[in-house]
Parts: structure tokens; C-alpha cells; sequence
């Protein structure tokens, strides 16, 4: 077997999945073999759960790639890439765990293949505490674009927790090198959309959402409004905040459950959405994390958003080693960072 090239504490920073899927999108891009062991040490169920083997089996798929301790409850993986297989590839969670955090795992790789791809996801697309589709579609994806490729992706049905169910399709067109990308000033806002998605429920809870949205944020009523979906998707209940200007949509999500008042998912929202409006960046917490590694794979590029997060944080840890690039941050003000590459 030939050398692993790196070895990753999935402990350290966050602790959590990100910095497993930070490491397999590197081996596929760079082709260097790497060990995680400690893999989600700090969660409360700890090891590959089954969003994240779904991300491990991928990435062997896309990599052509041979791996030890890619099974259920594995917290020490292995994993040596031969050669990008970009073309048709299908990957389903199986259960409603994240679709779009699956795809952020191989997309890296296939920017910069040989050939096209096409690929469908399987499971969940909306879900808490992972990129909605509508992030992707709306955010992720444009500025991706930006920077060579062309991707697109399209939503076949949604798939809330925890029913799952859900799937869309993502097309690649690659380029040779991803361009550097810079976002360091908003500019106007052009657009606002507040869209409350129903399945199985109540018009009533997307209604009151928009009620309280409107209240605290006070848009005007024309920019919100309920969808009421496919009854086979739900039940299932999410509140999309888009804020359109002039460098840059972003989209904010919250998310119903059983027992959380509807008032409570606007409020999480609009704070969210206050807090962005009030930095005056045009990339927001999550995108921040989500930016570094098309950036450093650039070699080139610079953002301002809000305080870094504890993934953002990670994410710079594990780019710096890996790849060995500069990346500079330095603090405007309490609220403001400016993130370079390179
Ligand atoms: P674990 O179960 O180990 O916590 P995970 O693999 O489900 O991990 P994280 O490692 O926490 O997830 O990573 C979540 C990713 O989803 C991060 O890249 C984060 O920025 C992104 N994310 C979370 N919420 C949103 C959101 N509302 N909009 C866009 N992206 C989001």
C-alpha cells in the first residue's frame, strides 16, 4: 500500500463531520491518501453516522478510491484515491440525513475533472444544521460559477427530517482551474423573499412564520409567501429567508418541529437575518466556511463576513496543513472579517 500523506485529528476545532468531508474533498482533488481517526470525537454519537458514510462511499466512488473503516459507528478511517471518475454517479443517504453535504464532499473534485459529471442525491434537503437546497441553488452554486465551472442543480422533491425521500440532480460542466473569486462589499440590496415551505401541515404555520417574519423584519407582505408541497414529502416545515444585492444572495433557514411554536422558527430566522443586515458583509456565517476551500484551491481570493465560526476556523486549520497556502485573517471590527487567500 503506498504512503498516507496526511493524518487528521477528527477531534480537533469543531469535531464534527465537516472536517472529514474538508479532508476526503482534498485527497480527491490533490490524489494524497490520508488517516482520520477520533472521527465526530465531539459528538454525542460519535464515529461515521449514516450522512457521513454516504459522503465516505462517494468519495471512493468519485476516487476511484480504496478505503478501511468506511462502515456504520467507524470513528478511524483510511482513505486512498487513484484517479477522478467524473460521468454519471448516484448517491442516496438512506435515511433523511443531509443530501447537499454529501455532494459538498465530491463536488470539489469534479470542478476540475476531465469531463462532465451528473449526478443525483438521495435523502434529506432540508435539514437543520446542514446547507438547505435553496443555498445551494441560490448561494453556493452562483458563486462556484463565478469562479469557471458551470454547475446547476435542479430539486426533484424535497426531503425533510426525518422522512428523508428527498432528491435533486447537480450538473457539471468542469474547467480547467478554478478562478479566484473576490466578495468584499455587498453593495445594494436588490431583493428580499421570505418563502415558507408546508408538507403535511397546516397553511397555517408557513402563515403565522410569514406573520412574525414580517413583523420583526418589516418587508413588505408582496416578498412573502407560503408553498404548500406534495403531501408525500412531509410532514415537513422550513422557513427560506433570501437577501438579494448587488455581489451576492444569501439564504437563511429555519426549520419546524414537532412541538416549536412557528413564531420561535421566525424568530431564529430573522435574527439571523438582522445580524447579516447589520454587518453590512456579503458572506454570511455558513457560506464563510463553505468558501474556504473552492478559495484556497484557486490559490487566490478574499471575502469580508461576520466573526468566524468554529467550522470556519477548522476549515482554515486543515487547508493551511494540506495544502499549504496562506490564508490571512484579520479582524475589521467586532462585527467584520476579512478572510484572503493565497
Ligand atoms: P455533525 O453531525 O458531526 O455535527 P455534520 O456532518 O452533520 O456534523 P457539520 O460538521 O456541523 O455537520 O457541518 C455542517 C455544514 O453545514 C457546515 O458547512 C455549515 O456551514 C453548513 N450549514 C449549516 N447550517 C446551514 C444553513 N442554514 N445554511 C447553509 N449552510 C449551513
Amino acid at each position: 500500500m503506498g504512503k498516507v500523506e496526511h493524518t487528521i485529528d477528527g477531534s480537533a476545532g469543531e469535531g464534527g463531520g465537516q472536517i472529514l468531508r474538508t479532508a476526503l474533498a482534498l485527497s480527491l482533488v490533490t490524489g494524497e491518501a490520508f488517516r482520520i481517526r477520533n472521527i465526530r470525537a465531539g459528538r454525542r454519537r460519535p464515529g461515521l453516522l449514516r450522512q457521513h458514510l454516504t459522503a465516505v462511499r462517494a468519495a471512493i466512488d468519485v476516487g476511484q478510491a480504496a478505503a478501511d473503516g468506511a462502515e456504520m459507528g467507524s470513528t478511524e478511517l483510511v482513505f486512498r484515491p487513484t484517479r477522478i471518475q467524473p460521468g454519471a454517479h448516484r448517491f442516496a443517504v438512506g435515511t433523511a440525513g443531509s443530501a447537499t453535504l454529501v455532494l459538498q464532499t465530491v463536488l470539489p473534485a469534479l470542478l476540475t475533472a476531465h469531463a462532465p459529471s451528473t449526478l443525483i442525491l438521495e435523502g434529506g434537503t432540508h435539514n437543520p444544521f446542514a446547507p438547505p437546497f435553496d443555498f445551494l441553488d441560490r448561494t453556493f452554486l452562483p458563486l462556484i460559477n463565478r469562479m469557471g465551472p458551470t454547475v446547476s442543480a435542479t430539486l426533484e422533491r424535497h426531503g425533510f427530517y426525518p422522512a428523508g425521500g428527498g432528491r435533486f440532480t447537480v450538473a457539471i460542466e468542469p474547467t480547467a482551474k478554478l478562478s479566484p473569486l473576490e466578495l468584499l462589499d455587498r453593495g445594494e440590496i436588490v431583493h428580499r423573499r421570505g418563502r415558507a415551505l408546508v408538507a403535511a401541515l397546516p397553511l397555517a404555520v408557513g402563515e403565522r412564520e410569514l406573520d412574525a417574519l414580517q413583523g420583526r423584519l418589516s418587508w413588505p407582505r408582496e416578498c412573502l409567501a407560503v408553498e404548500n408541497l406534495d403531501a408525500r414529502c412531509g410532514p415537513g416545515n422550513a422557513l427560506l429567508v433570501e437577501v438579494g444585492s448587488a455581489a451576492i444572495t444569501e439564504v437563511f433557514a429555519g426549520f419546524g418541529e414537532r412541538g416549536m411554536l412557528a413564531e420561535t422558527v421566525a424568530e431564529t430566522v430573522t435574527n439571523e437575518v438582522k445580524a447579516y443586515l447589520a454587518a453590512d458583509v456579503p458572506v454570511g456565517v455558513h457560506l464563510a466556511d463553505q468558501l474556504l476551500l473552492p478559495l484556497a484551491l484557486a490559490g487566490g481570493g478574499a471575502f469580508r463576513t461576520m466573526p468566524l465560526s468554529r467550522h470556519s476556523l477548522t476549515n482554515v486549520e486543515v487547508l493551511r496543513d494540506w495544502l499549504d497556502c496562506a490564508i490571512r485573517l484579520e479582524k475589521a471590527d467586532n462585527r467584520t472579517v476579512e478572510v484572503t487567500v493565497g
